[in-house]
């Protein structure tokens, strides 16, 4: 294989055997979750609403931690995912740049987050939990976890944001015949959901809210835990499969990327496709662009700060050191529903603290209008979450032409967009709006988190 070849493979005795660990090789020690008061929560104190195997690894510093063979014969039904070289793309645009793209969307639920569920159902299993409870955005998340309940015995019900309940029925659909649960959030069967109603009566839900829900919902149930699809250590961890496998693929055809692009809602494919990569920066081998790429209307590494803030509205979570617009911040409707989220997780907000990696955020139409270049050139169409990194990728080529010079750009097709035509159909008749982040707004939405425990000075 060379780099003229279109899609690299690898076989099962080359899928990843350990997920890569970033935590080991920061120079400095990230900031522990903390309670109100500013103390250190034990990782003890997750268990309550995650299985002890799981905060085990979300507390490790080890650097390489084994994918059990039980999880990796299920991946190993669509993974190892092709590395993909997007010559209709480059066509179309006229650039002397290489793209290539990691295509996470040919799992069964189309997108990354099955790279989660599997293992987060497999650890509970093994932990004895009968029952998961869970909240979706745009209805990833649930199916992906849906799935990895089915294959794994276990219930399911999935709290899901009332807008994406609204504009994407179709995903409930999957997640009833994988046989969870699924509700729109907020509900009047818990305390949170009912607290937010009474507040913001017309709220469409947000990420921040449902959360909420299924915490409240896991920690006052019998044998039930709760399961989240971004943000945290663990699930970050679980991704680094994604850039593990990009790296090997890599390797085949002799060719590095110079600059490494995700899309960031939570931040796991993000970490997914880039931790491994940063890996070589730290330890100097090589030193490629690492690009997170936000929605304009949840811009939380780009205009939020870098604070202690909870990863739900009714803070049941512990709070996390991140960057954040505050955890009442509720975003604009926009499509990339899985990008409508306050925080950025610790470990990606760690790692752009130290210097290895930047972000930029985008506005929807700019993203629709790549994502429709994409489908046309590629065939593929994808999430519009995807699509921010894809109009990402298409500025560093359009500036490579314009430089004239030639370097590998890699980006992460998170999933496709078959289940959100809706957002493409806004696109097409012209009827998509921009939506940006006031800076006004910032005081507002951080008003929240200002009596909140503060990082050390310094830090
Ligand atoms: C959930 C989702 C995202 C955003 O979540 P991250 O944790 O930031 O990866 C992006 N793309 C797709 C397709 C998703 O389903």
């Amino acid at each position: 294989m060379n780099s003229e070849t279109i899609r690299v493979t690898l076989n099962e005795d080359e899928m990843p055997k350990a997920w890569y660990n970033i935590a080991a090789d920061f120079s400095k020690p990230m900031l522990p979750p903390v309670d109100a008061s500013g103390k250190a929560v034990p990782p003890e104190a997750l268990g309550a609403i995650f299985p002890m195997n799981l905060v085990e690894q979300e507390v490790s510093t080890e650097r390489w931690i084994p994918i059990p063979d039980e999880v990796r014969h299920i991946l190993y039904r669509w993974r190892p995912t092709p590395l993909r070289r997007a010559v209709g793309l480059e066509r179309a645009l006229g650039t002397p740049a290489k793209i290539y793209f990691k295509d996470e969307s040919v799992s069964p639920a189309g997108s990354h987050k099955t790279n989660t569920a599997i293992p987060q159902a497999y650890y509970n299993k093994i932990a004895g939990t009968k029952r998961m409870t869970t909240e979706t955005g745009a209805g990833q998340w649930g199916t992906a976890l849906a799935l990895g309940c089915k294959m794994m015995g276990i219930d399911l019900r999935v709290y899901m944001v009332k807008i994406s309940f609204t504009q994407k029925p179709l995903r409930q659909l999957i997640m009833r015949t994988w046989g969870a649960e699924c509700l729109s959030s907020p509900t009047t069967l818990t305390k949170a959901g009912r607290d937010v109603l009474a507040r913001w009566p017309d709220t469409e839900g947000s990420l921040g809210i449902a959360i909420s829900e299924a915490i409240e919902d896991a920690v006052s149930s019998p044998n039930t835990k709760y399961g989240l699809g971004s943000v945290l250590n663990h699930v970050l961890l679980h991704q680094t499969i994604i850039g593990l496998e990009a790296k090997e693929q890599f390797k085949k055809i002799g060719l590095y990327p110079d600059v490494i692009i995700g899309c960031a809602g939570g931040g796991s494919n993000f970490a997914g496709i880039s931790f491994p990569f940063i890996a070589d920066k730290i330890a100097g081998s090589s030193n490629p662009r690492v690009v997170a790429v936000e929605p304009a209307a949840c811009p939380k590494m780009t205009k939020g700060v870098f604070a202690y803030d909870a990863g739900d509205v009714a803070m049941m979570t512990p709070l996390l050191p991140m960057y954040t617009l505050g955890h009442e911040y509720q975003p604009a409707a926009i499509h990339a529903g899985g990008l409508r989220y306050h925080g950025m997780a610790p470990l990606v907000s760690h790692a752009r603290h130290e210097g290895l990696l930047e972000a930029m955020a985008l506005p929807q139409v700019e993203c629709f209008a790549a994502a429709m270049t994409f489908a046309n050139a590629e065939g593929l169409i994808p999430a519009p979450e995807s699509s921010h990194a894809i109009a990402a990728a298409i500025r560093e080529a359009n500036a490579a032409k314009e430089e004239g010079k030639e370097k590998t750009i890699l980006f992460n097709l998170s999933g496709h967009g078959l289940l959100d035509l809706s957002g493409y159909q806004s696109y097409m008749e012209g009827r998509l709006i921009d939506h940006y982040f006031d800076d006004a707004d910032l005081k507002e939405s951080l008003a929240c988190i200002k009596d909140l425990p503060k990082p050390p000075p310094g830090y």
